[in-house]
């Protein structure tokens, strides 16, 4: 029977680790640290668990839900899910919309705060006119797509 070594128990080798034994192959992961999970391991300290990296898990990680899933079918209902959120320090703020993708981030963009129309023309090197001129557009657009996809009145 093939025997698989995988060194490195990080996300790409218990990935890989995952994937042969979902085939039935036998595997044995060598990790060199103390625990698994390389830069995204979990910490323990003073009694409290810290995640030392992967803080966003954005849902176009596919790959990575699919093969959480895999490894616990019940995975899904631990995962907090939300449209993406990103604020600066009170200085930008972008909130995607609940609509399907890719209608959930053009919404979100359009309607951030946090850059004038001309902090946003100085950065794109046009003039202010042109800005608003392709936010009328981008606007009229995204009304026109939604209006497609969901088939509603807005
Ligand atoms: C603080 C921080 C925050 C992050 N935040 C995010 C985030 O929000 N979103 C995101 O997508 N990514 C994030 N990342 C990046 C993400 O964590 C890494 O890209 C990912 O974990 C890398 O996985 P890997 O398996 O490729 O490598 P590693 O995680 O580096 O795994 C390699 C493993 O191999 C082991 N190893 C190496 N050599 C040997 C050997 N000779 N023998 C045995 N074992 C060996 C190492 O000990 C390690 O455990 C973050 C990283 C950090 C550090």
């Amino acid at each position: 029977m093939t025997h698989v070594a995988v060194v490195g128990g990080g996300y790409a080798g218990m990935a890989a680790a995952t994937t042969l034994a979902a085939q039935g192959i036998r595997v044995t992961v060598f990790e060199a640290a103390k625990q698994l999970g390389g830069r995204a391991r979990l910490v323990e300290y003073r009694s409290t668990a810290i995640d030392n990296g992967l803080h966003i898990l954005i849902g176009a990680y596919r790959e990575t839900l699919r093969l959480i899933t895999l490894v616990n079918p019940n995975a899904a209902d631990a995962i907090c899910r939300t449209p993406l959120e990103w604020r600066i320090h009170g200085e930008f703020h972008l909130a995607a919309a609940t609509l399907p993708a890719p209608f959930h981030l053009l919404a979100g963009f359009l309607l951030a705060d946090g850059l004038s129309i001309r902090e946003t023309a100085n950065l794109l090197g046009i003039p202010e006119g042109t800005v608003k001129a392709r936010v009328a557009r981008a606007r009229a657009r995204l009304k026109q797509m939604l209006q497609q996809s969901l088939g509603a009145t807005l």
